[in-house]
């Protein structure tokens, strides 16, 4: 998607560790017209795909996981990341180990909001292991729907999630693919 990857381009920053700074527009401060473009997208690019609810986590996911289950007119589910007191109800969790903040968290979901049966689209921010995208699928298929697509919006695709993801064998589709981010220069797979 040419606006994100000048987006990129423009206002990201490279940080040590292969960490792509975008708090610009994504990650803190978000732009709302470029992420009901990264949502229109991703729904053109999962055309034909049957989906009954959009899933991502908190708090970087909502903004395109919103645009992306707007434009599909389906509800979005958000996993949290650290236990509520608002969540007295059955829970699925599952552990996941953060890139950015380098510790363990226990995504959770509300039972309820995970019917059996239905088509469930994953949406992320960023993809860099894996590990979000491969936890959220594992609590779709407890609550015994299925993982129809991964949509994420910047996936590092010189990272191991890419691989994992196409491995276990789910669709996947990206908005950006970044190849490289040596020498703190972002450049794009062709
Ligand atoms: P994964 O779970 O695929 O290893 O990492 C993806 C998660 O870590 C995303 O939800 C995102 O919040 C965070 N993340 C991973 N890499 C980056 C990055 O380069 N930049 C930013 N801003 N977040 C990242």
């Amino acid at each position: 998607m040419e606006l994100l990857e000048q987006r990129i381009l423009d206002e990201g920053i490279v940080l040590p560790g292969n960490v792509l700074k975008v708090d610009s527009f994504l990650n803190h401060q978000i732009d709302p017209k470029l992420s009901m473009a990264m949502g229109k997208e991703l729904v053109r690019l999962f055309d034909g795909t049957k989906i009954d609810r959009v899933l991502t986590v908190e708090a970087s996911g909502i903004a395109i996981g919103l645009t992306t289950a707007f434009v599909l007119g389906v509800p979005l589910v958000f996993a949290r990341k650290k236990a509520s007191v608002l969540m007295t109800e059955p829970v699925y969790m599952e552990k996941v180990y953060s890139y950015t903040k380098k510790e363990s968290a226990e995504i959770t979901v509300l039972q309820k909001f995970l019917p059996a049966g239905e088509n469930v689209l994953l949406v992320d921010d960023f993809l860099a292991n894996g590990e979000a995208a491969l936890g959220m699928a594992r609590i779709v298929e407890k609550a015994g729907s299925e993982v129809v697509g991964i949509g994420i919006a910047i996936e590092k695709s010189f990272q191991n999630g890419h691989k994992r993801i196409l491995d276990a064998g789910y669709h996947l589709e990206a908005l950006a693919s970044v190849a490289s981010l040596d020498d703190g220069k972002v450049t794009f797979v062709r």
